[in-house]
């Protein structure tokens, strides 16, 4: 029987991290705009950013966050002679108005109108941080006495937690002043909480217009950041981009898209004949690259098999999609994986899409060579997408070998079971009736306008492994695991600047990426801070530490949170004391061996390293032996 090679290509769809939809201006996400995040870094502070459930009062923020209530910051908005005012107080506190008044001298100082907090701010009731630039700010001072502070990104949905003292530096002024209640407020339970209704953007269907929901007379315009977005995934892919390009109405009956049509692209997409490099050097072809729209979501309440309705959510109908079709050259389902981390590394780099945040959903295309191909539709999760090839293949081989045939079909992947289900027999191109979206006619880019982007793209993870290699020669390997992930590339990046550049890569693309790996965390998620690492990487440099205790150090920041400093003072090594120690410890051992000790001052070798052992073995690995070395000559030759 000849060889039974699989033949493996992929259809990626992923959402465009924009800030409005396709063809309307409705906004994409319910105001998790990371403004106030991107502010505070734009400021160089420090602070720590979370995204989380629905928060409503300071109560729900200090549960969501780990915090007490009297940390997270509330920001109340006044009005005294038709001009705004923050208060910030501590989440357990009222404001004193009496004492308020008094400090201002006004008398007709009032809480301002939702309608007035918006038009001040730029942000609804509860949600307003308090690095609003501009407005008078005034601070109770019960609030600093907390050594960490929180407060809202802007939305009910996402906190700042930061120190107090970063928190000062975030506002362009404030007055601190003794302006809360006396009394502590308590959480009530039976808060009106059904009165408090979520903001209106958080609701199904409030971020949606006439278009999106696919109104009759509606029309289309196109979203040139969408594009620009779409432009620079495809220029880093190396494809060919149309100058010019059409959108296309495919034949969609479902509700999920309430025009019974999806606008896509067809006839001449985006871009066309690109490649994408595995880890290994192979080169995947991509077909095309081309932008179409989200459908709504489906609401099946209690699960898709227990509900007798179904309902409709518009918010997602019309967010920007990009689909990306590889030719065939994936060959296990290995690769596939290797190609979707390749590939979501590049997005990273071009900041156009945020796991987590925006959904990347992949149909998958499998055959074994010579035989009908099958497509596993709408994978979510890079290991499913293994998980669906492997089973697959193993079902087209055993189908094969008992003399079955296979039909063309569309599967379906349940994650439970990790089987592949057959949906329906599979349409061809021809079923969907393309037919050119008139409302959009040709759209055309200037080659200036492509050289442009061109231009503005960032060093891509080939460009920076060639670099790595070429500034610091660091060997091919390191560099390529150093740029085959951004957020560690960009700490290598950093680390450089005050670290032997191959010890950083070393111990980055060692320990770093196996404590990560081991815990299946990204480095952002790990919680340790880019600074963290370099202030472990400048104890090692320095020899302070044992590679050892390096590595057990990274372990405890990844697990425990702490600090390499805090690990050092565990361990019994403070950094100043860690030197002191040692000398302590030379001092006993040669006072307790005077023989060897003699032998030493008398050229023997062997002496000094018997010495050496001794005191080494007293730090059981946590003293770096070349830093013992050191002085414990210093100590002999005395
Ligand atoms: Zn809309």
């Amino acid at each position: 029987m000849k060889d039974l090679k699989p033949v493996i290509g992929l259809e990626i769809h992923l959402q465009l991290n924009t800030q409005s939809k396709l063809f309307c201006n409705c906004p994409t996400q319910p105001g998790r705009l990371a403004w106030v995040k991107e502010l505070l870094e734009k400021k160089g502070l420090e602070f720590e950013y979370l995204e989380h459930g629905l928060c409503l009062t300071c109560f729900d923020s200090a549960r969501e966050r780990n915090l007490s209530p009297e940390q997270i910051v509330k920001a109340l908005v006044f009005a005294s002679d038709g001009k705004p005012i923050i208060f910030l107080l501590p989440g357990d506190r009222r404001l004193d108005l009496k004492k308020a008044k008094e400090f201002l001298k006004s008398e007709n100082l009032r809480p301002a109108t939702p309608e007035e907090v918006l038009e001040f701010t730029g942000c609804i009731v509860g949600a307003v941080p308090p690095t609003i630039d501009g407005i008078k700010k005034i601070i109770d001072e019960k609030l600093l006495k907390n050594e960490k502070v929180s407060f809202n990104a802007g939305n009910h949905y996402s906190g700042i937690i930061i120190s107090a003292r970063e928190f000062l530096k975030s506002l362009d002024s404030f007055e601190k002043v003794d302006i809360s209640s006396e009394e502590k407020l308590k959480e009530k339970f039976t808060e009106n909480k059904s009165e408090k209704a979520p903001a209106i953007e958080d609701l199904p269907n409030s971020r949606t217009c006439p278009t999106c929901l696919g109104m009759p007379g509606s029309k289309p315009v196109l979203n040139e950041k969408a594009v620009e977005m779409g432009l620079k995934v495809a220029l880093g892919l190396n494809c060919k981009i149309n100058e010019e390009f059409y959108f296309s109405r495919k034949t969609y009956f479902y509700p999920d898209l309430a025009k019974n049509f999806q606008i896509s692209q067809y006839e001449i997409p985006l871009g066309v004949g690109g490649e994408l490099l595995l880890k290994n050097g192979k080169k995947i072809r991509i077909r095309r690259a081309h932008l179409e729209e989200d459908p709504a979501a489906l609401v099946h309440e209690g699960g898709l098999h227990e509900s007798n309705y179904c309902l409709i959510d518009y918010n997602r109908s019309g967010i920007p999609l990009l689909e990306i079709v590889t030719e065939p050259d994936l060959e296990t389902p290995q690769e596939a994986r290797e190609f979707l981390d390749a590939l979501l590394n590049l997005l990273n780099y071009l900041e156009v899409f945020e796991l987590g945040k925006n959904v990347l959903k992949v149909d998958t295309n499998v055959s074994i060579q010579g035989f009908e191909r099958v497509e596993v539709k709408n994978v979510t999760g890079f290991k499913a997408v293994e998980d669906a090839l492997k089973f697959e293949i193993e079902r087209q081989k055993e189908l094969i070998a008992e003399g079955k045939r296979q039909a063309r079909e569309t599967r379906g992947f349940e994650e439970a079971s990790g089987k592949t289900k057959s949906l329906r027999i599979k349409e061809t191109e021809e079923d969907y009736g393309y037919i050119f979206e008139p409302d959009l006619t040709k759209i055309a880019i200037s080659k200036e306008k492509i050289a442009e982007i061109k231009q503005q793209l960032p060093e891509l993870p080939e460009q920076k492994a060639k670099r790595l290699m070429k500034d610091f020669k660091l060997s091919e390997y390191d560099a390529r695991v150093l740029a085959s992930d951004f957020e560690i590339g960009k700490l290598f990046d950093q680390a450089s600047k005050k670290i032997e550049a191959r010890l950083a890569a070393r111990f980055l693309t060692r320990e770093l990426l196996a404590v990560l790996n081991y815990d299946r965390l990204s480095l952002k998620d790990s919680g340790i801070s880019a600074e963290k690492i370099i202030q472990l990487l400048e104890l090692l440099q320095e020899k302070k530490i044992t590679e050892k205790a390096a590595k057990e150090a990274l372990i405890k920041m990844a697990r425990e949170k702490i600090s390499p400093l805090e690990f050092l003072q565990k361990a019994g090594l403070t950094e100043k004391a860690g030197e002191e120690e040692i000398e302590r410890a030379c001092e006993q051992v040669i006072a307790q061996n005077p023989k060897a000790a003699q032998d030493f001052k008398k050229g023997e070798e062997k002496a000094f390293n018997f010495l050496l052992g001794q005191v080494v073995r007293r730090f059981k690995g946590k003293a770096e032996p070349r830093f013992v070395q050191k002085i414990l000559e210093r100590k002999l030759k005395k």
